[in-house]
């Protein structure tokens, strides 16, 4: 699994609903990437952060937008 790859099925890793062998190539990249392991952790902490605030799920727009970031983030390093 790529960077990409990851940030696509990064929501569904963190809220558990992705297949069990895209599980298992998440993890396997998140050893061996410190790039993913932070978008994880702040991905993590917004999500937490929308928590605290008593709303039950990112707004999709904002949940867009974040990955959009993300990809272009990925896309420049790349
Ligand atoms: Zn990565």
């Amino acid at each position: 699994m790529d960077c990409n790859t990851l940030v696509e099925y990064l929501s569904d890793y963190i809220s558990h609903n992705l297949e069990s062998d895209l599980t298992a190539e998440a993890e396997a990249h998140l050893r061996t990437c410190q790039n993913c392991r932070v978008v994880l952790d702040s991905t993590q902490k917004m999500i937490l952060l929308y928590r605290e605030q008593g709303k039950q799920s990112i707004p999709a727009q904002r949940r867009e937008t974040l990955f959009n970031q993300l990809s272009d983030a990925f896309s420049k390093r790349a």
